[in-house]
């Protein structure tokens, strides 16, 4: 097995080790890569004021999972666990340990490649793995890092490759740090990086989350969640805004809810009770069972309480999985935009998106009875709501 290792301070992780991970994985035909954070590096002092090394590791899962390659891509906070600065010599040697007969790729920029001789036995080094160089900027001569390489090779022997990345992210962390705290940056990060960073209030940023602008809310929404679930979320975003805009109801209001509706989609049963606790809300025993049922309502209380939603997207994100008798025409929105957002796809869906924009509560209706259908096709309880609504709804309907 072929195994890439990332090592940094990734404080904050951006688009330049992003873009250069992902094409380096693929010039070198590796089977995993591993990012690894370091505590101390022995090279550089963390600036004042940086994050702690609990939000580094948080930051670096997020954008490792931005890669959405979850069976190759990792983190591995053993540089964090163990005691003092962080030699890469020690990180090598306890790889080369886990993985005795794999082939070892060490992954560097070009300012690493060129300081590889100072570092601490950069000879082990060379012995314990390969190295993959890739520029960082545009500037970057390959000819140069290619006569680096040579001299590393008749010095340590090493094994280098420079890669020649067809793109080039030119930012680095320090220069990134600066511009956060001056509002700016967001452009040279996954998304779901810079919404933690909001959320926690990191490198100087202190937005106040209840007064986010929509791309603001949308990167704090999807760093709550694991990045598969991103296209979905950003898909009932688009749909509701476009069904919004076809019956009327307020388009901002619309792109909100889709934009919350899943923020708790992935937290555990604990902390979904946790927040229900929190902010009181009542549960039946149906909800008590199932995270599904609970992550509308604990999205619901994130809306109104972290980020200051008004009632109307709160009310949509509560009800949007069950549903319920009388729905607003805003809560009908949300329903149908997550069943049918671009993304999905299953039998019927087709003449369900075309329900959508002929007539409301007649696709409202017909997700409705495929939802129970499904349900009861799979042996699941169908929650009281979700039966009040089909009921309401052909009530309704028939007069
Ligand atoms: P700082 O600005 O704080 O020095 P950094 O941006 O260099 O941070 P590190 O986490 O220290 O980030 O770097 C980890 C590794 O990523 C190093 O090998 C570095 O050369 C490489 N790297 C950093 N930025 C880029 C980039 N824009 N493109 C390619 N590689 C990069």
């Amino acid at each position: 097995m072929k195994i890439g290792i990332y090592g940094g301070t990734f404080n904050p992780p951006h688009l330049g080790h992003m873009t250069s991970a992902r094409l380096a994985m693929e010039m070198l035909g590796l089977d995993r890569l591993l990012f690894v954070p370091a505590a101390i590096p022995p090279h550089k002092a963390l600036p004042e004021g940086s994050p702690s090394p609990e939000d580094r590791l948080a930051m670096t899962v997020i954008a490792a999972d931005s890669l959405l390659l979850r069976d190759k891509v990792a983190v591995d906070d053993l540089e964090l666990r163990r005691e003092g600065k962080s030699f890469t010599v020690d990180t090598l040697r306890q790889f080369r340990e886990e993985y005795p007969g794999d082939e070892l790729w060490f992954l560097m920029g070009s300012d690493m490649l060129f300081s590889l001789p100072d570092w601490h036995l950069p000879e082990e080094i060379c012995a314990l793995a390969g190295l993959a160089a890739f520029a960082r900027s545009e500037g970057d001569e390959p000819e140069r890092m290619e006569v680096q390489a040579e001299q590393l090779r008749a010095d340590y022997g090493a094994r280098v490759t420079v890669l020649r990345l067809p793109e080039v992210v030119e930012v680095s962390s320090t220069r990134l740090r600066a511009q956060l705290a001056g509002g700016e940056g967001a452009e040279f990060l996954p998304p779901s990086v810079y919404g933690y960073i909001l959320r926690m209030g990191l490198y100087g940023t202190h937005k106040d989350l209840r007064h986010l602008t929509d791309a603001e809310l949308r990167a704090c929404s999807l760093s709550m969640v694991y990045a598969k679930r991103h296209a979905h979320i950003l898909g009932v975003e688009e749909e509701a805004v476009r069904l919004a805009r076809r019956w009327g109801a307020d388009e901002e209001l619309a792109r909100r809810a889709g934009i919350l509706h899943d923020c708790t989609k992935y937290l555990e049963l604990e902390q979904q009770l946790q927040i229900c606790d929190e902010y009181g809300i009542v549960l039946d025993d149906l909800e008590r069972i199932s995270v599904k049922l609970l992550h509308s309502k604990t999205g619901a209380a994130l809306a109104r309480h972290l980020y200051g939603q008004p009632e109307e997207i709160c009310q949509a994100i509560f009800w949007h999985t069950t549903g319920k008798a009388d729905m607003t025409r805003l809560e009908k929105i949300i329903y149908l935009a997550d069943y049918m957002e671009p993304n999905r796809d299953f039998p019927g869906v087709e003449e369900l998106r075309k329900l959508c924009y002929e007539d409301l509560d007649a696709a409202l209706q017909m997700g409705l009875e495929m939802s129970i259908e499904e349900l009861r096709e799979r042996g699941v309880p169908i929650h009281r709501n979700t039966q009040g609504a089909l009921e309401w709804l052909l009530e309704h309907r028939k007069g």
